[in-house]
Order: C-alpha cells, then structure tokens, then sequence
C-alpha cells in the first residue's frame, strides 16, 4: 500500500473525528472519503525556524472558545516573540500531552528536548514536592545541599572537576564565554591575551549578546549588532578551514556542538572533532562542548561527546537535566576553574534546593546503562522504522540521527507535514532552514508509541504535495 493510500485508508475515520475541529470558511465540508488536510498556517517552530513577526494565523481551525480567549489574550500582552501552534496545552502524562478541548497529543517535542521523563514522573513529582515543602530557594550566598550533591554526581560522570548553575542553556553558554577570557587573561602574561570565540555553520548557542554572537543564522544576529565582537564562523565539519580559524594568541576557544540540534540534526564525525581539539591545545584555545541539547543521554550515551573519545575543557548543559525546571550548567576542568575568583560570576536564582534536587532524580534516572541503552535501541527501531516506512518517498532525502534525537531531511518545508501531524494528534519540532523534522520525544517513550508517531508521519506525508498544489 503506497503513503498516499494507507493515508485515506486512515483518514477516513479521522477527518470525521476532527471535523469539529475545523471551520471550513465557506468551503464545503469535503467528503469523509477524501484525505483532508485542514490549513493551518502556524506551526510548532522551533527557535530556528521562527521568523521575525509574522502575525499567528489558526487557518481553518475551529477554536474552541476558551482556546480562542487565551490566543487572544496571548495576543494583547505578551512580545510578540513566539510563533506558536494553536494548540492550549494544559496537562500531560507519560509521553501524551492534553489541550484544552481534551485532545491527546503524542509528544515528540518533549518542550524542545526537555522532558526526558515526560510527564508527570512519580519520582521526579515526589522530589519537587518534597523539596518544594522544604526549602525551595536560597541565595548563593548561603551553602545548600542540593546543589553540592548535584555538582558532585556531575563530577563523578563526566570529565569536570568544577560546575557552574545557571538557569539556562543560554546562560550555560554566557558563562563558558566568560570562563574562557578569564582563563586566557589569566594564563597570558603579555596585556593582549586571545579573546576571539570560533563556532560554526548551523549554530544555535543562545540568544544574548554573547552566545548570540556565536549562533550562526544571521536573522536572530544582525537586527541586535553590536553583539560580542570577535565570533568567527567556519563551515560545521570543515576540517582546514577550522585549523585556519583557530590562533594562538587570538582565539580564545571554539564552540561546538558534537550533534547540532536546531541547526537540523548534524553529527560531527571523529576526525573533525579530534581536529578541533588538537588545534585548540597547539593554539592554547579552549574547546567548549555545547551539549544543551545533545547532552545527558539523548544520544543513547550519557555524553553526546562520548562515542567519539574526544573530551572538552568546558562542557555546557541544560534543557533536560531538572525534569521542566529551568537549570543550565557549565561543567570546567580544574585548569580552566583556577582562573576563575570569587565575584567573577554569578546568579540569583542559579542552584536552588528545588531545582536541583528534582535534577538529582533525573540525572539519577538517566545514567542507569539500562536506561541508556534503552534509548541506543528505540532509537534504531525508530531509525529502522522511519526509514522503512518514509524512505520512498521523493520528498524525503534523508532519516538521521543518534539516540532519540531524529531529523527527517525533506526537499521542502516541513511546516505542512508538522500541521497535519499535530491535526492528527502528533506533536513533531521542525529543525534547520525548516526542511528538518525534528524528533525529540521524552526518552522514556515506549516502542508503541514510536510506531504511533511513524504510522503518522507516513498518513501525513501527502500534506507536503497537497500543500504545493493548493
Ligand atoms: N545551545 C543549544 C545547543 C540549544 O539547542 C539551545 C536551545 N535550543 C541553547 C543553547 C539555548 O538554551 P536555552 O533556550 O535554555 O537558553
């Protein structure tokens, strides 16, 4: 049976069931027979996919009226910032999400790569509570438990001798930034010590005026410049082109992901990894991992950095390690933390109690070697399964990707394929020029579920021709 025809085969049912859904404007209702792809002209983009204020169209959708009274009350308060999916989110469990009308959702977004136990996880509830009852907050100027555990087991796993708490990947990556000048001002003695970042093509490290200087897709860079003087990008994987970049004296250190994520799912290979390295250590220059998304097991490795055998002097996190809480870490070796003082940086609200005892339960989880190779074997059904069932297809060029952390590659924008995947009930990111499905559910999904999210991937494939042809 081709894509097209196992999508009217299921269809037939489900354009029934989400006739209520959607408001025709004036159009007739079309048979329950024909596959139906409803409208809708905004999607769940991704930080990389978003542009600069497009106004939020629901197309053909029929809102219910509470979810149009939020869209609306959305509309007058908050920046227009987000382009968002008309979608009123208001409760999950598991890997399944619930809007507002009662509609479930497969979630293979898992709130862009955050929610490695989904939704709801008894363990991670009861230790947010717990704590949360206790103490939830208190200022870094004062010691607290939590935190010291937390820092101590992230020692123990990884190639660090020193952690820094942030709140955010973002900031995870500002304080690398400000870690690697220090270290470079410390370590020269002459007064023009190296401070120029390298980072490449693809690039997503954050959107203040540092790590912004080292994303790489202009539109978020050029309406804010000045950002961060002294970025210098270089083509993602080109090995000369980065040993030119990298200089002693110049380059404080370089920025990289070992598996991009918004840049559309690119996995660096051994050799231009191992190249990074060694020109930073002949340079003097740092190399900092940016593991905010790749990181802590979504590559089936604990590390995303692992596979390769090729460790940083810096290593950045965030996104899943606190369960939906907002923490970011920079993770240093000794060499590096020495040049760091007391005042030279610092946060608020960075390594509460609350956050990070919840993250101890997540990180507890998560580098269990069985959990881990549970998420090494979904992701080669899932890969296996994707391939299998899209590979055919003229649209698709390629299924990528380690661990759970998926990309379909398309010849168009995916956007018409992620409408039609969450009018059926699918949750899927878009990643890279927005020709990228991004897949990047909670780890903790189930094979069924995988096979779910494949079947309607495939039924929504025709979305990406009905969509041209309209
Ligand atoms: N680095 C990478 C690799 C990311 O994917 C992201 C977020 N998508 C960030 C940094 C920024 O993280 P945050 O949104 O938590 O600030």
């Amino acid at each position: 049976m081709s894509s097209l025809q196992s999508f009217i085969a299921v269809s037939t049912s489900t354009a029934n069931d989400l006739r209520h859904l959607f408001r025709l404007n004036g159009q007739k209702a079309p048979p329950s027979t024909q596959p139906y792809f409803p409208r809708i002209s905004c999607c769940f983009v991704s930080e990389d996919t978003q542009k600069s204020a497009p106004s939020i169209s629901t197309g053909n959708r029929l809102l219910s009226a509470k979810s149009e009274d939020l869209i609306e009350r959305e509309k007058r308060v908050l920046m227009g910032t987000y382009v968002r999916a008309p979608v009123v989110l208001v409760r999950g469990k598991g890997c399944k999400l619930y809007d507002v009308d009662g509609m479930e959702y497969v979630d293979m977004a898992a709130g862009i790569a955050v929610n490695s136990l989904g939704y709801g996880d008894g363990e991670w509830v009861k230790a947010v509570a717990e704590q949360a009852k206790s103490l939830a907050h208190v200022s870094n100027v004062y010691y607290s438990e939590p935190q010291v555990i937390l820092a101590e087991h992230l020692v123990e796993y990884s190639f660090a001798d020193r952690v820094f708490f942030t709140n955010s990947g973002t900031e995870a990556n500002e304080a690398a930034i400000k870690f690697a000048r220090k270290f470079q001002k410390v370590s020269c003695d002459s007064d023009t010590h190296a401070t120029e970042f390298v980072s490449f093509s693809n690039s997503f490290h954050g959107r203040t005026m540092g790590a912004l200087a080292l994303t790489s897709k202009e539109n978020y860079r050029l309406p804010f410049e000045p950002v961060m003087p002294g970025a210098k990008f270089v083509k993602y994987g080109d090995i000369d082109g980065a040993k030119k970049a990298i200089v002693p004296g110049k380059t404080a250190a370089v920025f990289v992901e070992p598996i991009q994520g918004e840049g559309g799912i690119h996995s660096a290979t051994k050799e231009f990894l191992q190249t990074l390295r060694t020109a930073c250590d002949d340079a003097g220059a740092l190399l900092i991992f940016d593991e905010v998304q790749c990181g802590l097991g979504r590559t089936g490795y604990l590390w995303a950095h692992e596979p390769y055998g090729i460790v940083p002097d810096i290593m950045t996190l965030a996104k899943p390690l606190a369960g939906g809480l907002p923490i970011g870490v920079a993770l240093t070796t000794e060499k590096v933390a020495s040049a760091i003082s007391y005042g030279d940086h610092g946060s608020t609200f960075a390594g509460s109690p609350l956050v990070c005892h919840a993250a101890l339960t997540v990180l507890k989880r998560i580098k269990d070697p069985s959990f881990l190779s549970a998420v090494t074997n979904k992701g080669l059904y899932f890969k296996e399964l994707l391939t299998h069932k899209l590979g055919a297809n003229s649209h698709v060029k390629e299924v990528r990707g380690l661990g759970l952390i998926i990309g379909i590659d398309l010849d168009v924008l995916a956007s018409p394929l992620v409408d039609a995947c969450r009018a059926l009930g699918l949750l899927v990111l878009t990643a890279g020029k927005g020709n990228v499905v991004r897949l990047v559910p909670p780890l903790i999904i189930s094979e069924e579920e995988l096979k779910q999210a494949a079947d309607i991937i495939e039924r929504c494939l025709p979305a990406l021709d009905a969509d041209s042809v309209q």
